[in-house]
Order: structure tokens, then C-alpha cells, then sequence
């Protein structure tokens, strides 16, 4: 057997030199974590103005200047020792941290893997410092003239780690990710000028300004500031602030649902998921919403020392914070339904729902289909009558008969429904519409249930189990009736008419994998539902039906299929006349 070459027998403490490299690597392991490291201690030194720039992707140099309070002789001749901070003493300091350093780390990793030069001056010296390091050791500390603030200079970064330096990208791919990471810090600092400059060219500078002019100028590639919203919210222990962009602004990732907690970038799946779940509904089903998030949390709620570079943390209040955001995003999104412009007329539910008794999406064994053969009848039928029935029961109150009633022509390609109102030419997804409407006659129904012929059977993880055992009579409510069958098994016993066209593995799977909350699993089960039981694509309805349903369409408070699909398409009278050059 071959002896692998690094497995020399028995054990040795590494030097100290080297256990310190290999430390190093984990706070610093490319260009970009220096920027995040030397923009963290400018931002704790109060800095009212941070300079960043860089020189080949940071690899040849990373510049970081500041205003800071700036550090006398005695500290910048410590500030490079390995766990050297200003910023707590004792252990239980880091459960109250109000810094975005503590480890005392960041300048000692740097120091042991770069050229390092530091020069800093405070308010009451007369003279500032200037530090040279090298892989770690110090070359010289002398005064130098300098302003309050501080100036740190990395150069030849991993120099003496060539197997680091392998590792890196080229200077354009290491470029991007210091500006990534440089935006990142300007965003939760907007009263901070930011600037950024690449091999000598400026190329960002920002402003002091208030926290959505910084997102809204960041983001401006994205979207207009118009199109972005300030929501804000206040608890004892909490606030969240969100700027979140308008439904119709979305993404194919999740790159822009970002947050951060005590203005430091985390990623905390449980806030990514409250995000879409509140945009759910309002958004096409596999976009994703833009929404940046500050949450301040009392720091005692928080622990940011489970990672190495802070990527992640522990909040002890995670389901209030979380509830917090479904909230505000929900009853955000739910401002941007599509509706008609209803508010001028008197056109409301109550002469309608007479109007259309017959209509009865509740029925579910009624057959909405009409299959080939029939459907020429019933169509030419249909035309013959129906309209005049729905006209005359509206036309009272004053409405304007011609306008103020739709008025259906036709089905286009087996599944758009053709219709007027009010001056506009409506496009109707009949599935979509069928869906919505379907969907809000479930959220309201008593579900009665019919016992199953075969009992659903499936397992759940010990997570799984204390939730369903603790929300069984809420699950039962939504229609879902269960028995526990062994230690962590269930059994679907029995679930209403209208969930019968669902695969139960379907309802299993909902019940596994929501956001542990009840709305979410309701909202899931009864759109699956409605989108089941409603009319297809493809099949044809008479002219009655058609007509119904587009008069229930109408009085939706939101035009969007549950799955956050538009329901119709809209052209208004000049829209077409300008599009056929009509005056
Ligand atoms: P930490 O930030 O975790 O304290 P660092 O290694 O990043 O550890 O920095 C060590 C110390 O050096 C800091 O605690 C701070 O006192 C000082 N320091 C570093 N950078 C600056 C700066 N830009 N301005 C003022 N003081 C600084
Ligand atoms: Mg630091």
C-alpha cells in the first residue's frame, strides 16, 4: 500500500505562524472579505465618509479611507495582534453587541497574509501614526502628518499563500464581488458618503441621503424609484423597514429579497419565505418579489456569533419578526389587485348576486364543461337570450345599460373569454378567472366532510409531528380531518367533496412543506383546489354560463388567479382607436 505523502506519523502543536495562517484563511479567504473587513471597522469608528478603492480585483491592493475617530500611537501598535479589539472585553459582551466587529480578528488575519500598512490620526493628536506589517510582522511604527480618520492600504494579498492565490478568480471576477460586497455596506448606511474606485477610475459615489433614496440608487437598474415603497414597522423589541418593490417588478431568483439585521447583511431563509409568501397571490407564481428588509433587533435577542464571517445568526424572537413581514407585505401587495375602476357607479355586489342567483360556482358537481358535440348548440342558443336577462336585473340604480354591464362575445382559441365593459375590450383567462372565484367562495365555505373509502397514511419528522399535532383542530377547519396512527404517523381520514379531485399526496405534501403556519397551508390547499375544479383550458362553456362568469369576475377584489396570474387583459376604446389610427 502507498504511504500518503502528508501523513507523517505522530503528533506535533502546529507553529504559531502557521495554526495563524490557517486562522486567517477563515476570516479572509478572497479579495472581498478584506473590503468587508476594513469598511466594517470604518463604519464602527463612526466614520461619516468611507473611501474604498481597489487595484487588479484587490489582488495587487485594497484602499480603505476614513474620517473615523482614528486610532492614537498606543492602539494602532496593537490593532494588528490576533484578538486586539476595542470593541468588547468580556464574553458576555458579544450578547449585546452594537459593532459590527468583536473578534478582534479581522486585522490580524489581513496583517498575517498581506502587505499591510495602516495610517491613523484622532481628534487631539497633533500627530498621526504610520504602521507597516508584513506576513504578520511588524516593520516600523512612526508619526506621520495626517488627518482624523484612518487610512488602511492592503497590498499583495496572499503573497506568501500561493495556494490561496490559486484559488482566485480572475481580477474582473474578484472585482465584482468587492463591488458587491461594497454596495452591501453602503445600503443599511445611507447617512454615509460611500465612494469606489477602480484601478484609479471612480465609479460609484454615494450621497448621504435617507435610506430609500440609498436602495432606490442602487437599485436602479431595476426598476424606478416609483416603483419601490417604504413600509415601516414598530414593536417593543423590534423594527422592520422595508423597501419593497411593486408586485408587477419581479425577478427569475431570489437575489433581491434581502435583509439585514442591525445594518448587517444576513441570510435567514425563514424572512426569505414571509417575503414571498406576502407577495404570493399578487405575483406570477415562479417570479420572485424585490424587497430589501432592515430589521433592527434588540441586541440581546441576537446572537451574530454562529458563523465565521457573520453570514448568519440566531434571532430568539424569529416568529414575531417573521409574522411582522408576512403583515406588512401582505396588506402592501394587497394594494396592487387589478381592479375596475368601480367607485363611481353603484355597481356593488348586492344587485349583481340577484342578478346572477343561477350563477353557482359553489355547485361542484355541476358539469362547467360543455364537450364538443353540444357546445355549437348551446352556444347559438346562448346568443339568442342571456343578455337581456342580465341587462334588465342590473340596468336599475341608474346604471348605464350599454356600459355598465359586460357584455360577452366569444370564446378566442378554446380559452379567452371576449368581453365589454365600460368602454374597454376585456380579455378573460377563463381558467384564471374561474380559479379566483373558486378560490374565494373556498376561503369562506363550511367545509362538510365525507370520510374517505381510503385513509390517506404517511410519516412525519419529529418537526412535522408537533406541528400537526398541535394544530389538529385548525387543519380540521380547513377541511383536513386526521388520526395519529403510530409515533409519528398520520392518517387523512376524511376531507370535503371539493378536495376530492386533489392527489392526496398533494395535500400530504402541502401539510410538509408550509411555512408552518395555517393561513399558508390554507392559501396553498384551496388554491390547489380551486385550480382543480375549475373550467380548463380547452373547454368550451355556453354563452349563459360565459356571461356569469364574467359578471362574477368583475366583483373580485383582486383580478389575479391565486397564483398571482393577471385574469384579464385590458384595451380601452382610444388605445384602439390609436392603435387603428382612428380619431
Ligand atoms: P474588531 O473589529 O473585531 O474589533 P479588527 O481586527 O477588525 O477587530 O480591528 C481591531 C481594532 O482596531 C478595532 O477594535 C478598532 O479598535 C481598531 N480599528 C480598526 N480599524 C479601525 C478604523 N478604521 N478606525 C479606528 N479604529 C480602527
Ligand atoms: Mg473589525
Amino acid at each position: 500500500m502507498s504511504k500518503r505523502n502528508n501523513s507523517s506519523r505522530g503528533i506535533h502543536v502546529l507553529r504559531d505562524d502557521v495554526a495563524r495562517k490557517i486562522a486567517a484563511g477563515e476570516v479572509i479567504d478572497r479579495p472581498f472579505s478584506v473590503v468587508r473587513e476594513l469598511i466594517d471597522n470604518s463604519l464602527d469608528a463612526e466614520s461619516s465618509e468611507v473611501s474604498l478603492s481597489i487595484e487588479d480585483g484587490g489582488i495587487s491592493r485594497i484602499r480603505v479611507i476614513d474620517n473615523g475617530h482614528g486610532m492614537g500611537r498606543e492602539d494602532i501598535n496593537k490593532c494588528f495582534l490576533p484578538h486586539a479589539t476595542s470593541k468588547i472585553r468580556n464574553v458576555d459582551d458579544i450578547y449585546n453587541i452594537k459593532t459590527l466587529g468583536f473578534r478582534g480578528e479581522a486585522l490580524s488575519a489581513i496583517a498575517m497574509c498581506s502587505h499591510l500598512e495602516i495610517i491613523s490620526a484622532t481628534e487631539q493628536a497633533q500627530y498621526g501614526h504610520r504602521l507597516l506589517v508584513h506576513g504578520g510582522k511588524r516593520i516600523s511604527l512612526e508619526e506621520s502628518k495626517s488627518k482624523k480618520g484612518t487610512i488602511v492600504d492592503v497590498s499583495s494579498l496572499f503573497y506568501n499563500m500561493p495556494g490561496r492565490r490559486k484559488f482566485l478568480k480572475s481580477a474582473s471576477g474578484e472585482s465584482y464581488m468587492c463591488r458587491t460586497t461594497f454596495t452591501e455596506k453602503a445600503l443599511p448606511f445611507p447617512s454615509v458618503a460611500f465612494k469606489y474606485s477602480v484601478n484609479g477610475k471612480k465609479k460609484l459615489i454615494f450621497p448621504p441621503v435617507s435610506l430609500p433614496d440609498r436602495v432606490t440608487s442602487i437599485l436602479g437598474d431595476i426598476a424606478p424609484a416609483a416603483g419601490f415603497e417604504y413600509l415601516e414597522d414598530k414593536k417593543d423589541e423590534f423594527s422592520v423597514t422595508i423597501i419593497a418593490a411593486r408586485p408587477e417588478i419581479h425577478r427569475n431568483d431570489r437575489k433581491h429579497i434581502q435583509t439585514y439585521i442591525n445594518k448587517r447583511k444576513i441570510f435567514e431563509y425563514g424572512f426569505v419565505q414571509a417575503v414571498e409568501y406576502g407577495y404570493s397571490g399578487y405575483m406570477p407564481g415562479k417570479d420572485h418579489p424585490v424587497a430589501y428588509l432592515f430589521i433592527e433587533i434588540n441586541p440581546e435577542l441576537v446572537d451574530f456569533n454562529i458563523h465565521p464571517a457573520k453570514k448568519e445568526c440566531k434571532i430568539r424572537i424569529l416568529p414575531q419578526v417573521r409574522q411582522c413581514i408576512v403583515s406588512m407585505i401582505t396588506s402592501f401587495a394587497g394594494k396592487f389587485t387589478i381592479n375596475v375602476d368601480k367607485p363611481e357607479t353603484s355597481f356593488t355586489r348586492t344587485p349583481e348576486q340577484t342578478a346572477f342567483e343561477n350563477f353557482s360556482p359553489i355547485d361542484w358537481s355541476k358539469d362547467w364543461s360543455v364537450k364538443q358535440e353540444s357546445s355549437a348548440y348551446q352556444l347559438s342558443q346562448g346568443t339568442d337570450q342571456p343578455d337581456r336577462n342580465v341587462t334588465n336585473d342590473i340596468s336599475k340604480d341608474n346604471i348605464n345599460e350599454e356600459t355598465e354591464t359586460p357584455k360577452y362575445f366569444g370564446q378566442l382559441f378554446g380559452l379567452f373569454l371576449i368581453a365589454q365593459f365600460r368602454e374597454k375590450l376585456f380579455i378573460i383567462d377563463q381558467h384564471a378567472a374561474h380559479e379566483r372565484i373558486l378560490y374565494e367562495e373556498l376561503l369562506t365555505k363550511k367545509h362538510s366532510l365525507q370520510d374517505l373509502l381510503f385513509p390517506v397514511s404517511f410519516d412525519v419528522t419529529e418537526e412535522e409531528n408537533e406541528y400537526i399535532k398541535s394544530n389538529l383542530p385548525a387543519l380540521l377547519k380547513q377541511g383536513i380531518k386526521l388520526e395519529k396512527t403510530g409515533l409519528q404517523s398520520y392518517e387523512i381520514t376524511a376531507l370535503p367533496a371539493h378536495f376530492h379531485s386533489i392527489d392526496p399526496k398533494d395535500i400530504v405534501s402541502i401539510l410538509k412543506n408550509s411555512l408552518r403556519s395555517t393561513e399558508e397551508i390554507e392559501h396553498r390547499l384551496m388554491s390547489l383546489a380551486a385550480c382543480r375544479n375549475a373550467i380548463k383550458d380547452g373547454d368550451l362553456i355556453d354563452h349563459l354560463t360565459a356571461q356569469q362568469l364574467i359578471s362574477r369576475v368583475f366583483l373580485l377584489n383582486n383580478a389575479r388567479c391565486p397564483h398571482g396570474r393577471p385574469i384579464w387583459h385590458v384595451i380601452s376604446k382610444e388605445q384602439l382607436f390609436k392603435i387603428l389610427g382612428r380619431k
